[in-house]
């Protein structure tokens, strides 16, 4: 350990150390304040499929259920999107409030989910790949149209999955326009406009055409809760929390709590821009 000497170096340690602690307590403040009104949106895919299929997109039913349990048990609404963007929409206090979202229209997401999201008074958005619908292992026309009819909500994953980054865009018209044209038509729709790039990968250009094409709200693999000011400014950069098969119940639980502090990080702090 050093011996401070010096009079005025003590003087300057302890003007910056109430300096530190005086910058904290807004930061603090306005974190609590940020975290009352922001929502974590949590990406899932297969939900107790194959145990050969890689960790990224299965988890097992039993600690997806697990999940649903600590959820329910520490008070948290269980919302699809449109629930989520109504509500900011309306300037409604949303409480504690989490989105569930499943990517790539996996029929276990009709046979295993559907029943717990009932269990638990949750609804959720299905991100269909619409080349899928109906082939093995994922879901047909009846299984959505019942999601649908319980107040889910139907929002494309594109035709065929390309990520649209690495694709020539004089396909973005037939992955993100009649995507949605067909999902519309086949589910008889008044309208689809949520998304979730494949992969999650985005860039302007597909923001652009995405836009372009008529949808409203696009989810990506970025972790970082949202809030009405991040969904009204950054619509197209709907951040999620990924679930992996893998992952621990610890680690869904500080993986929730992480999303919050990036969130506000992300949003508030530094600015989004800081990000990209
Ligand atoms: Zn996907």
């Amino acid at each position: 350990m050093i011996k401070i000497k010096s009079k005025w170096i003590k003087i300057v340690l302890l003007v910056l150390v109430v300096a530190a602690a005086a910058a904290a307590k807004p930061f603090y403040d306005g974190y609590s304040e940020y975290r009352k009104n922001a929502v974590p949106v949590l990406e899932y895919h297969s939900v107790g499929g194959s145990d050969e299929w890689p960790a990224e997109v299965i988890i097992k039913t039993e600690a997806f259920e697990k999940q649903l349990q600590y959820l329910h048990n520490n008070g948290y609404r269980m919302l699809s999107m449109e629930q989520m963007i109504d509500g900011f929409k309306n300037g409604k206090d949303m409480g504690k409030a989490v989105v569930l979202t499943f990517d790539d229209g996996y029929m276990d997401n009709y046979t295993n989910v559907f029943p717990l999201l009932k269990k638990y008074n949750a609804n959720a958005s299905f991100f269909i790949v619409q080349s899928k619908i109906g082939k093995p292992n994922y879901m047909g026309h009846n299984e959505i149209t019942e999601l649908i009819r319980a107040g889910n909500d139907l929002a494309s994953h594109t035709i065929n999955h390309n990520i649209l980054t690495d694709i020539d865009p004089k396909y973005f018209a037939w992955e993100l326009s009649s995507s949605k044209f067909f999902l519309k038509k086949e589910f008889d729709m008044y309208y689809v406009h949520l998304l979730s790039y494949p992969n999650g990968k985005y860039d302007e250009k597909v923001i652009a055409a995405a836009q372009k094409y008529g949808y409203n709200y696009a989810v990506t693999g970025k972790n970082g809760a949202v809030d009405k000011n991040w969904v009204e400014n950054h619509p197209m950069e709907i951040g999620r929390v990924i679930i992996k098969g893998d992952m621990m119940e610890s680690e869904f639980e500080s993986k929730l709590e992480r999303s919050y502090l990036l969130g506000y990080l992300k949003s508030v702090v530094f600015g989004s821009l800081f990000f990209y």
